[in-house]
C-alpha cells in the first residue's frame, strides 16, 4: 500500500514535471523547426561564371544591332579559362562547335522553362546531350572561339525547350545573381 501510494505520487510528480516542462519542449520544438528552416539548401540559381567579370559596353547587351543581326545574349567578359557552372539545375539538350557560337551548349531547365546556352568556351563542353547537370556544376571554361573578340561568356536565354526558342534579355537574372554572390545571406 505504501509501495503503491509512492508509486502515485512519483507519477504525480512526473506529471508536474513535465507539465512544468511543457512551455520548454515546446519552444525547443519551435526553434527546432527554425533551425530546420535555416539549414541551407542550394540555390535554385547561381551566377555562371566564376572569378571577376566585366559587362563590357553597349554593345555586349541583349538586343544591341550588331549589323545585320540583333545580339541575342549578354556578353559576360572574363579571363580565359574561369569557370563556367551550371546557372541552374538543368538537361543538357545541345552542344556543338560552329564558326558562330564556338564551343557551346544549352542546358534546358524545366521548372523556368528556359534553355540556357553559353557560347565561345574555350573547350568543346564537358557534358554531354542528356546529361543531368546540377546548378553550380562545372559545365566548361571561358574562351573566346567562334565569332569572338575577347574572352566572354555569351549567355543567350530561351523560352521553353531548345536554342531556338524566343531569346529573352538575361541581365536582370545576372545582376541578382551577381549581387547574391558579392553579399550571401
Ligand atoms: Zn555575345
Amino acid at each position: 500500500m505504501a509501495a503503491l501510494a509512492a508509486g502515485a505520487s512519483a507519477e504525480a510528480a512526473m506529471a508536474e514535471h513535465l507539465t512544468a516542462l511543457a512551455p520548454t519542449l515546446e519552444a525547443a520544438g519551435r526553434l527546432a523547426t527554425l533551425e530546420s528552416l535555416r539549414t541551407p539548401s542550394p540555390p535554385a540559381a547561381v551566377f555562371p561564371v566564376r572569378g571577376r567579370v566585366d559587362w563590357g559596353e553597349h554593345d555586349a547587351r541583349f538586343g544591341a544591332w550588331r549589323g545585320g543581326h540583333v545580339h541575342e545574349g549578354q556578353d559576360v567578359f572574363a579571363r580565359a579559362g574561369e569557370p563556367l557552372v551550371a546557372i541552374r539545375d538543368g538537361r543538357v539538350v545541345e552542344t556543338g562547335d560552329d564558326g558562330g557560337r564556338g564551343n557551346y551548349v544549352a542546358m534546358w531547365n524545366r521548372e523556368a522553362r528556359r534553355t540556357f546556352v553559353y557560347l565561345h568556351m574555350l573547350h568543346p563542353s564537358r557534358v554531354s546531350v542528356g546529361d543531368h547537370v546540377r546548378v553550380g556544376q562545372r559545365v566548361g571554361a571561358v574562351g573566346c572561339t567562334g565569332s569572338c573578340w575577347g574572352d566572354h561568356l555569351h549567355l543567350e536565354v530561351r523560352r521553353g525547350r531548345g536554342t531556338t526558342g524566343r531569346a529573352l534579355d538575361p541581365l536582370p537574372l545576372l545582376q541578382r545573381l551577381a549581387a547574391r554572390r558579392a553579399h550571401p545571406e
